[in-house]
């Protein structure tokens, strides 16, 4: 089945292009063309957005739930439910990310996040509507740094050995695709090496590290940072630390909460300019409260407060209730940046990152047919997943 979409202007998110025609065939892009160039298909069916821009739908690889699920918990069933809700704040496709918590557990989680990232790749998840889909796993932990833990329960905390790491793995039945670790603690080194070769996008965080170790985890296979500047040792001008690794490196992406409440937003615009429009990427590290009241919320093991849109445990913050959509038009705020260099950093750049780069984030033939349409204020209007939604 062939559709053929229309709309004002198009984010590749690399180009832009002024009055597009996207040709949709099943569940993916075969064509993506200017209306100056070539007509539109008279032998499809048409839909027409009319004075809006189109967008490759975004990616969040690092977020623990919404809707009032938490992804440590949730059952394959009850995904429709977050699906829907993140689909309609832009996102197609995101990474459930775990939290320390006890190894059984953890394992558990694993095992019911595999099976919803399988039954989403068969198109078999439950439930009606467009939905984001879970495309991979974000080991947050357990290899963090005691110093550097945030919310992560320390009890929890393990040292970073290739058996654990495996263990974790086998549950996740290989679908782990991206893990933050903290490459000071003993043992850290041979684990990101592993994991590196096993394709995963190893992310350095949560973490007290000095720079040469941070610089050594890149050489080891790191290619990434996790919420930058959030449980990080701080930047001091004459010991940089982790932080003047991850902003130097362009060896490094990395990503940043931008809720203004994570990080000040002059220091978000210091974050993006440091790793500029290819390498900057926006997360939400949402959490269960997303999209929902405040009150008391859990996030694995942790209890939660969120209060006037700050999520805390004790002293420390625990995730957000961000939305995708918000933290790019945040980003277009706190930096100045244009609107298709913020949708790039919820887009592209993420999908490069954990290595999804040739069918996701792009608006362009051969991707997964996954977008949203915009309007000119960078609010999502309605979202298409595998070419169905309109
Ligand atoms: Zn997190």
């Amino acid at each position: 089945m062939k559709t053929v979409f229309t709309a004002s202007r198009l984010y590749t998110p690399t180009e832009e292009i002024q009055h597009p025609v996207v040709v949709v065939e099943d569940d993916r892009i075969a064509d993506v063309w200017s209306l100056a160039a070539q007509a539109v298909p008279t032998n499809a069916k048409l839909i027409d957005f009319g004075d809006t821009l189109l967008a490759p739908g975004f990616l969040d690889i690092h977020m623990h739930g919404g809707a009032g699920l938490d992804l440590m918990r949730a059952s394959p069933a009850e995904l429709p439910r977050l699906g829907r809700f993140l689909a309609a704040h832009g996102v197609t496709g995101y990474f459930p990310t775990t939290v320390a918590a006890s190894l059984d557990d953890t394992c558990a989680a694993l095992e019911r996040l595999a099976d919803a990232i399988e039954a989403g790749e068969l198109d078999r998840a439950n439930g009606d509507g467009v939905q984001a889909r879970p495309l991979g796993i974000h080991l947050e932990g357990p290899f963090l740094s005691h110093k550097r833990r945030g919310v992560h329960p320390p009890e929890y905390l393990v040292a970073p050995t290739v058996p654990v790491f495996d263990r974790l793995w086998q549950a996740a039945r290989g679908h782990v695709r991206m893990m933050t670790i903290a490459p000071e603690i003993p043992g850290a080194m041979e684990v990101i090496a592993e994991a590196a070769r096993r394709h995963v996008c190893v992310s350095i965080g949560n973490s007290d590290a000095e720079m040469p170790v941070a610089r050594d985890a890149v050489n080891a296979g790191a290619r990434h940072a996790t919420h930058t500047f959030n449980a990080m040792r701080p930047l001091d001008h004459r010991d940089p630390g982790i932080l003047g690794e991850v902003l130097t490196d362009d060896r490094l992406s990395a990503d940043v909460i931008a809720d203004g409440i994570h990080v000040a937003p002059p220091i978000v615009k210091l974050f993006l300019e440091a790793k500029g429009t290819e390498r900057a990427v926006l997360i939400t590290d949402a959490i269960s409260a997303t999209g929902m009241p405040d009150g008391r919320y859990q996030l694995g093991p942790i209890e939660v407060e969120v209060k006037e849109g700050k999520a805390t445990s004790g002293s420390s913050l625990a995730g957000s209730v961000l939305t995708m959509d918000r933290a790019v038009r945040n980003v277009t705020q706190f930096a100045d940046w244009s609107l298709r260099n913020a949708v790039r950093a919820a887009t592209l750049n993420p999908a490069r990152a954990v290595g999804l780069g040739a069918s996701y984030g792009v608006l362009a033939a051969d991707a997964s047919a996954n977008f949203i349409v915009l309007n000119a204020a960078g609010e999502v209007l309605k979202t298409v997943v595998r070419g169905r939604g309109a």
